[in-house]
C-alpha cells in the first residue's frame, strides 16, 4: 500500500501519538487533499481506486482535473465549498468506474476557518444504499398495488384504534364518509352476529385483535351504502407486532359474502325443495301404485263376476239347446206314436211310423252325445286309448268331405293347402279326433262363402304334436272369439247348431290337448289343437275285433221297463238267449243258479236296491271268463272301466249294444 505524503500539519488536531495517517486510509472514503492552488496534495488509495488516479504530489494535479471519471460537474460544487465552511454541500454526483456506474456523496470543505487554505474531497460511495432504497422502495410500491388491487376490505388500526391504512376496496366500502377509527367504522357498520345480536364495540373482530386475539372467519351483517341493505361479512383480523412481541396495531380483512351466502342459501333452499318434490313424488307414485291394485283387484272381481256370469249363461245355453234339439226329436216321437197307435192295423202305416221314430230318436241321441262330448271332460281310458297319427286323420277327412266343399262354401273354389308331416301321433280316439277335425274343416268352410284358401297343417315338436287347420275366410271379432268354443253359442243362426267347437274343446280337453285360436276379422282364421306326443314305445295298434253274429247267454238287469223290454227283443233278434232281472239282487241269484254260467251281463247301474257296479265286480270275480258291463246315463266314475269290461252309455246305440255283446271276452 503506498503511504502517501502527507504535507499538512496534523499537530494541530492535538491528540498526541494519533496516527492520522491511519485514520487518512482507514475511513471509508475516498479522500483528497488540495492545497491553497487547489492542487492535489495528499489523496488515500480509495480516492486512486475511485477515480484512478495516481496521487503523486509532484504532478501538482489541479482539482479541476482530479474527478476525471466524474459524469457531473464538480465545478459549481468547488466554487461553492471554496466560500466557506458554512457552505458545505454534499452531492450524490455518479462515476464512471471500471466496475460500472457509482452513485458517489461527495463533499467539498475548507481546509481552514477563514478558507483559501485548502480544499478536502470526501468521496462515499452510496450506490449500494442507493441500490437497496431502490429496490426497497419498488418492493413497498409492490406491496402497496397489492394491497390495493385485494377486493377484499384491508384496513390497518394502530393501538389506538386510528385508521392508518386502508386499501381501495375499504376506501368504497363507506361512500358517505371515511371512518377514521374503529369506533366510527363501528357507528358506521351497526355490525350484529348472523343471528341478529348486535355487537358491542369491544366485541369487534378488531377490538379483539389489537388485545392480542387472531380472528378468523368471523361472519358479520352490517349496514352499508344508500340502500341499506345488510351486508354479510366475513372478518379476519390479526394482530400487528414489533420486533419485541409489543402490539403496535391490528389489520383487519373483510370479505363481502352476501352472494356466496345467498348462494348458499338458495342451493340449500333448492336441495331442500328438491328433497320434498322427491317425497311428494314417491308418495304419488305410492299412491298411483295402490290405486292401480286397487284397480286390478276391482278388474279381477269384475272378470270373474262376467267369467260366472258367462258360465251361467252357458249353462242357460245349453240347456235350452238341449230342451229344443231334445224337444225337436220328440215332436215327431208322439206324434208318431200317437199315430202308430191309432194305425195299428195298418203294418205299412205302423212301419212307416216305426222309421220315422227311429230317426227321430237318433237325432235326439246324436244331440245327447254331442253334449255328452263337450261335457264328458275327465282323460281317456287307457284300454280305449291307441296311437293316432293326426296326419293321416286329415287324410281321412280331406278324402271324406272334399266332394262337398265347394257345396259347403257355397259355390266357391277352395284351394287346399297340405303341410303333413311324419310321425304326428298322439294318443286317443281315431273316431273322436276325427269328428273334431272335420267340425274345424267345416266351420273353415262356412267361413269362406265364395272361396278361399283351406290349409291343413300338423308338426312335431320333442313333446307335443299340432293340428292346424287354417283358412282365409271372414275371421271373428273379438268376442266372437271368446265366446266361440260355448255349447250352443252361433253366429250362424238356424243354420249353425254352435256345438261344433264345443265338441272339439271337448275332445281336446279329454285328449290331454289344449285349443288355440287366432284369427283377424276380413282376413281369416287359424285353430289349432295341441296334443302330448305319443311316445315311441306304444303297444302296436289294437285292431277292433269284427262284429260276429254268435249267440250268447246274456243276462240283462234293468229296471226301467221300456228300456228293458228294447234291449232284450234288440239282443234276442240279434240271436241271443237273453234272461232279464229287475235289481241287484235278483241279477244275482240268477247269475248263481245260471248253468252253465252266462256269457255276458249287461247291467244298469241306478237300480232300485243298489249300484250295478257291485253287481258287476261280483259277476267278474266269480266268472272270469264272463264279459260284464254297464249301461249307463251317468257319467262313469273314475276307474269305472277297471270293473266293467265296456260301458255303453244311454241312449244306447243299437249297433254298440249289439257289438259289445257279441264281441269276444
Ligand atoms: P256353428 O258352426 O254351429 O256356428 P261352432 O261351435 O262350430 O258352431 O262355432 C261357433 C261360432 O264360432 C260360429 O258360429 C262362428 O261364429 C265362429 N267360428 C267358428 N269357426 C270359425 C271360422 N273358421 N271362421 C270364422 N268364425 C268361426
Ligand atoms: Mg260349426
Amino acid at each position: 500500500m503506498t503511504q502517501p505524503s502527507v504535507g499538512l500539519d496534523f499537530a494541530r488536531i492535538g491528540i498526541p501519538g494519533l496516527r492520522l495517517e491511519a485514520l487518512f486510509e482507514g475511513v471509508p472514503l475516498a479522500l483528497a487533499v488540495f492545497d491553497a492552488e487547489l492542487r492535489l496534495v495528499s489523496a488515500n488509495a480509495r480516492y486512486g481506486e475511485l477515480t484512478g488516479v495516481a496521487a503523486k504530489p509532484s504532478t501538482k494535479m489541479s482539482i479541476y482535473d482530479a474527478f476525471p471519471n466524474a459524469l457531473a460537474d464538480l465545478t459549481d460544487q468547488i466554487d461553492t465549498a471554496l466560500r466557506g465552511p458554512a457552505a458545505i454541500t454534499t452531492v450524490p454526483v455518479p462515476f464512471q468506474h471500471r466496475s460500472g456506474r457509482r452513485l458517489i456523496e461527495t463533499t467539498f470543505a475548507t481546509l481552514s476557518e477563514e478558507g483559501g487554505r485548502g480544499l478536502l474531497f470526501a468521496g462515499n460511495d452510496v450506490s449500494e444504499r442507493e441500490d437497496l432504497r431502490e429496490t426497497l422502495s419498488r418492493n413497498v410500491a409492490q406491496l402497496e398495488s397489492i394491497f390495493d388491487v385485494i377486493p377484499d376490505s384491508v384496513r390497518v388500526f394502530d393501538t389506538e384504534g386510528r385508521t392508518v391504512r386502508s386499501n381501495t376496496q375499504a376506501l368504497q366500502d363507506h361512500p358517505s364518509g371515511q371512518p377514521s377509527t374503529l369506533r366510527e367504522l363501528w357507528q358506521l357498520d351497526r355490525p350484529r352476529t348472523v343471528d341478529g345480536t348486535s355487537l358491542f364495540m369491544h366485541e369487534h373482530p378488531t377490538a379483539r385483535a389489537l388485545r392480542g386475539e387472531r380472528v378468523r372467519g368471523e361472519t358479520l351483517a352490517v349496514r352499508r351504502g344508500a340502500d341499506d341493505m345488510p351486508l354479510i361479512i366475513e372478518v379476519n383480523s390479526n394482530p400487528l407486532y414489533d420486533e419485541q412481541g409489543k402490539i403496535r396495531g391490528a389489520v383487519t380483512v373483510e370479505r363481502d359474502v352476501t352472494v356466496k351466502t345467498q348462494l348458499a342459501k338458495a342451493l340449500e333452499e333448492e336441495a331442500r325443495r328438491t328433497a320434498e318434490l322427491y317425497e311428494r313424488v314417491s308418495t304419488e307414485a305410492e299412491r298411483l301404485e295402490r290405486m292401480v291394485q286397487e284397480r286390478t283387484q276391482e278388474l279381477l272381481a269384475l272378470q270373474e263376476a262376467r267369467s260366472r256370469e258367462r258360465r251361467l249363461a252357458a249353462v242357460g245355453q245349453l240347456a235350452a239347446g238341449v230342451m229344443h234339439d231334445v224337444n225337436n226329436a220328440l215332436n215327431p216321437i208322439m206324434a208318431a206314436a200317437y199315430l202308430l197307435e191309432a194305425n195299428a192295423e195298418n203294418p205299412t202305416a205302423v212301419r212307416d211310423y216305426a222309421v220315422r221314430i227311429a230317426k227321430a230318436a237318433e237325432t235326439g241321441a246324436a244331440t245327447a252325445a254331442r253334449v255328452g262330448r263337450f261335457i264328458r271332460q275327465e282323460p281317456l281310458q287307457a284300454e280305449r286309448e291307441e296311437p293316432v297319427d293326426l296326419s293321416l286323420v286329415c287324410d281321412e277327412v280331406v278324402a271324406m268331405t272334399r266332394p262337398l266343399w265347394a257345396e259347403r262354401a257355397r259355390g266357391g273354389v277352395i284351394h287346399f293347402e297340405r303341410e303333413l308331416a311324419e310321425g304326428a301321433v298322439a294318443r286317443g280316439i281315431a273316431g273322436e279326433l276325427r269328428e273334431a277335425l272335420l267340425n274345424l274343416v267345416q266351420n273353415a268352410l262356412d267361413a269362406m262363402a265364395g272361396g278361399g284358401t283351406l290349409g291343413l297343417r300338423t308338426t312335431v315338436t320333442e313333446s307335443e304334436v299340432r293340428l292346424e287347420v287354417r283358412d282365409s275366410g271372414i275371421g271373428m271379432s273379438a268376442e266372437v272369439r271368446e265366446r266361440a268354443f260355448e255349447p250352443f253359442f252361433t253366429t250362424k243362426g238356424r243354420a249353425g247348431t254352435g256345438l261344433g267347437l264345443a265338441e272339439v274343446y271337448g275332445i281336446v280337453k279329454r285328449h290331454r290337448g289344449h285349443a288355440e285360436i287366432e284369427s283377424t276379422p276380413g282376413i281369416g282364421t287359424t285353430i289349432r289343437l295341441i296334443f302330448p306326443r305319443a311316445s315311441q314305445q306304444q303297444p302296436p295298434e289294437v285292431t277292433e275285433a269284427p262284429r260276429q253274429r254268435v249267440a250268447r247267454k246274456v243276462l240283462l238287469v234293468e229296471d226301467h221297463p221300456d228300456s228293458r223290454e228294447f234291449m232284450q227283443a234288440l239282443l234276442e233278434s240279434d240271436g241271443h238267449k237273453v234272461d232279464t232281472a229287475t235289481c241287484v239282487q235278483e241279477g244275482r241269484a240268477l247269475l248263481e243258479q245260471a248253468d252253465p254260467p252266462y256269457e255276458v251281463l249287461v247291467s244298469d247301474i241306478g237300480l232300485p236296491d243298489g249300484s250295478g257296479w257291485d253287481l258287476i265286480s261280483f259277476a267278474r270275480e266269480r266268472w272270469p271268463a264272463m264279459r260284464a258291463g254297464a249301461v249307463t246315463g251317468w257319467e262313469p266314475r273314475a276307474g269305472a272301466a277297471a270293473v266293467g269290461d265296456f260301458i255303453l252309455r244311454k241312449p244306447v246305440r243299437t249297433s254298440e249294444l249289439l257289438a259289445q255283446v257279441a264281441a269276444e271276452g
